[in-house]
């Protein structure tokens, strides 16, 4: 029998499914947590966040150093080709770190593959040798769950050739050093707008970052406000097509649900790890405190919620690469999301209680988890648009096809 130490992520869990090649890239991912993303959590979120350059492209230098780079990008575009199995094996790994430095590791947002050459050129092989890092646009001060309500345009001069884009984007995620963002914008052609994804880089004259406001969690990530004023692109800054965006954004919600579902259980391994621990050393009234049911059956219940979300993401990832109904994935991805990020949220909660006073330490990772986790009910669709979606699954689709 092994043990883990405080503050080390999970190990891997029982699956006789993975393939040898599979358990060494689980088995690189966590090497990669435990040695250059852990030792740094403390030292991040003391410092609010808020690190050099240079600090973070060590972290980039060391992820590409573990072939951790470019995991969904296909190898023939200079990324690792996973699975997606694979993929929710190394993010069950990220998501046992905090800080949100996973989101350092070079990598390319799964749209980018649809890019012509030249655009994967000048964004996606400069994104995986972790020179340049996008982010994605869609959110606007009144579009949020709703994103068809999009307001920001593109316009084409006739004259030139050119798309005029206006607009304002709410919560364009990516590290301070983000330099270009896929923007999604209505061209409008008569009276007729469709969404369009846009190549846009940060320092082209009208886009112009208006707010970089603080967030509940300390992260690599920031969130801030753009606001577009006459940005004039070429018509091949499109991305994809005119008016594709929906369908390109929607591939890559339904990868996005997945990860979230993995790193949430990673997440939730690692705190319940912490807590066990925890719990068998603390002794109060003369006795561990985990032979007190109020404390170790909180405890059962997130082992519980833990191996359920696993499955769940993990069976998610099986069937996508097996190449599963597009709609019944879509719904499915949105359980295992909904499910794992809900879950570890409730084990969060109860893992800083059974820390006690040290669970609300900001050096306690319980701590930072808490606030950490709360995102994942909101982004990628709120924990409410998830249900809509699987409750219209469930009448479109059948029941057997959304939970057999
Ligand atoms: C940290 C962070 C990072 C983000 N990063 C990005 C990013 O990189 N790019 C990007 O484009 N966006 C990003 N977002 C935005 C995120 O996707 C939205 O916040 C989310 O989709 C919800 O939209 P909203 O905030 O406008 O809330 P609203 O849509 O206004 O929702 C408010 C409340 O109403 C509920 N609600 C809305 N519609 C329904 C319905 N039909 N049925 C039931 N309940 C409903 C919601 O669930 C929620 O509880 C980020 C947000 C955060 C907090």
């Amino acid at each position: 029998m092994t043990h883990r130490t405080a503050g080390a992520p999970p190990a891997e869990g029982p699956d006789g499914n993975l393939t040898k090649a599979q358990r060494d890239l689980q088995a690189r991912a966590r090497t990669f947590v435990r040695e250059v993303l852990v030792p740094r959590e403390v030292e991040f979120e003391q410092a609010g966040g808020r690190m050099s350059r240079a600090w973070g492209m060590e972290i980039r230098r060391a992820a590409i150093e573990a072939r951790l780079h470019g995991g969904s990008i296909p190898s023939e575009m200079g990324g690792q080709g996973w699975t997606v199995i694979e993929q929710v094996l190394v993010h069950e790994q990220f998501g046992a770190s905090t800080g949100g430095m996973w989101s350092l590791v070079p990598g390319g947002y799964e749209v980018l593959k649809h890019g012509t050459a030249a655009q994967r050129a000048r964004y996606l092989d400069p994104s995986l040798r972790g020179e340049r890092t996008g982010s994605y646009a869609i959110t606007e001060p009144n579009a949020g769950s709703d994103a068809r309500a999009i307001e920001a345009t593109a316009v084409r001069d006739a004259a030139t050739g050119e798309y005029v884009l206006d607009g304002e984007k709410w919560f364009v995620t990516g590290p301070d050093d983000t330099d270009f963002m896929i923007v999604n914008v209505n061209v409008v052609d008569g009276e007729t707008r469709r969404p369009t994804l846009f190549l846009v880089d940060y320092d082209a004259p009208g886009l112009r970052q208006i707010a970089d406001p603080d967030h509940m969690h300390t992260f690599a990530d920031r969130h801030p406000r753009f606001v577009l004023e006459g940005v004039r692109v070429p018509e091949t800054a499109i991305l994809g097509g005119v008016g594709e965006a929906d369908e390109l954004s929607n591939a890559w919600f339904v990868e996005e649900r997945i990860h979230i579902g993995a790193r949430c259980t990673g997440a939730m391994e690692r705190l319940l790890t912490e807590a066990v621990e925890f719990a068998i050393a603390r002794v109060q009234f003369g006795q561990r405190i985990y032979d007190f049911q109020g404390v170790s059956f909180p405890l059962a219940d997130s082992a519980a919620d833990t191996a359920a979300a696993r499955l769940l993401t993990r069976e998610c990832a099986r069937l996508a690469d097996a190449g599963e109904d597009p709609k019944v994935l879509h719904a499915k991805a949105s359980i295992a999301k909904l499910f794992a990020s809900e879950a570890a949220f409730r084990c969060a909660d109860r893992v800083v209680q059974v820390f006690g006073g040290r669970g609300y330490l900001r050096e306690t990772a319980a701590e930072r988890f808490f606030r950490e986790l709360r995102v994942d009910r909101i982004w990628e669709g709120t924990s409410e648009i998830q249900r809509v979606i699987i409750a219209r699954a469930l009448e479109k689709r059948g029941v057997d096809r959304v939970v057999g």
